[in-house]
């Protein structure tokens, strides 16, 4: 396989670091990494006879520090790109959600205010109905282009992508090639103003000096895991080189040198203290990728 991608174009690196391309700043190693840059490319990739793992930008990831084994893919080139139509954009499941709001603020258009500050790929913000108080990715997908493992391509229109908050049901091992997204014109720039104005809000809530996965948590109803977090007392609480943040309970900071394991091991002890404190279980919102036990996280498959 990895000569088949090699011939058709595709960039693989064998034994690649993974711990650069996460936010987190931790991983091992992937078997092979390639980038993809074509549908086409893309659904060789999928043929592959192994585990493959579509890395976005590893701004929601947990990568084993044993890595990653079979296939990591990235979707970069026109998999990274967008086509802006006249109320509609077309954008690759690779593109970074800053580039895309860059690019329809020139163009006049809004809609996608609910990923403003949002550091993933439009792929990732899919996969987990990314949002914030301004909506959410659900509000405006208007359709999903998938590849399947095996390389079929699938369409999705947005309803059936089962959206619910920061979680989606695509069918098990769908890449997102394309979304589609439905936008309207910005006549007077106000939704962008907006925009702007809402992130430097954020800014001086959120610690972003040090490598996050933002929330690790999502917000249990009525409630939020960052006001839970903090009453347990657990701001500042340190296992390895991972911490609880002080300015923001639901933010688990590197600090320097720490480990996969050691982030592991802080979300499960927030997760048991504030389940005793409080008989909350607290959702993790971050993905574990990578050679980890089924109960990592302390919430057994199934
Ligand atoms: C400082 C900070 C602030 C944040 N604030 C927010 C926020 O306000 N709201 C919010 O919702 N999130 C927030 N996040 C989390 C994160 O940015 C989002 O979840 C984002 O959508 C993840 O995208 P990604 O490309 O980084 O995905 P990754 O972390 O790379 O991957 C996440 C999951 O999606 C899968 N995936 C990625 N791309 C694809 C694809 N093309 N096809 C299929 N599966 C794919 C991966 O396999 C993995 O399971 C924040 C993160 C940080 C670091």
């Amino acid at each position: 396989m990895i000569a088949a991608l090699r011939e058709a174009g595709v960039t693989v690196t064998e034994n690649a670091a993974l711990g650069r391309l996460s936010f987190w700043r931790v991983g091992g190693n992937a078997d092979i990494l390639a980038d993809v840059t074509t549908l086409e490319q893309l659904q060789l990739a999928m043929r592959f006879e192994g585990p493959v793992t579509v890395l976005g930008r590893g701004s929601n990831a947990l990568i084993a520090d044993a890595g990653i084994r079979g296939l990591v893919l990235r979707l970069r080139g026109g998999l990274a790109d967008v086509r802006v139509l006249d109320d509609y954009a077309i954008a690759g499941g690779g593109l970074y959600l800053n580039v895309l709001l860059a690019r329809l603020d020139k163009a006049g258009l809004a809609g996608a205010e609910a990923f403003a500050g949002v550091p993933g790929t439009v792929g990732g913000a899919v996969v987990m109905n990314a949002g914030t108080t301004m909506g959410e990715a659900k509000d405006f997908v208007d359709s999903v282009t998938l590849v399947m493992p095996g390389g079929q391509v699938v369409e999705l229109a947005g309803p059936e992508c089962g959206f619910r908050y920061r979680h989606s049901e695509l069918p098990a091992g769908a890449v997102v090639a394309f979304a589609t997204l439905r936008l309207r014109q910005d006549e007077d720039g106000r939704l962008a103003e907006d925009r702007v104005a809402f992130i430097e809000r954020r800014k001086a809530t959120q610690p972003l000096d040090k490598p996050s996965c933002g929330s690790t948590f999502t917000n249990p109803p009525g409630d939020h895991a960052a006001r839970l977090i903090d009453a347990a007392g657990l701001k500042g609480h340190r296992i390895g080189g991972a911490v609880i943040s002080d300015k923001h309970a639901n933010f688990f900071l590197n600090t320097g040198g720490a480990t996969a394991e050691d982030i592991r091991q802080l979300i499960v002890h927030a997760r048991t203290v504030v389940q005793e404190r409080f008989g909350v279980v607290l959702t993790p919102e971050v993905k574990l990728l990578g050679d980890w036990p089924a109960d990592a996280l302390g919430i057994s498959a199934g």
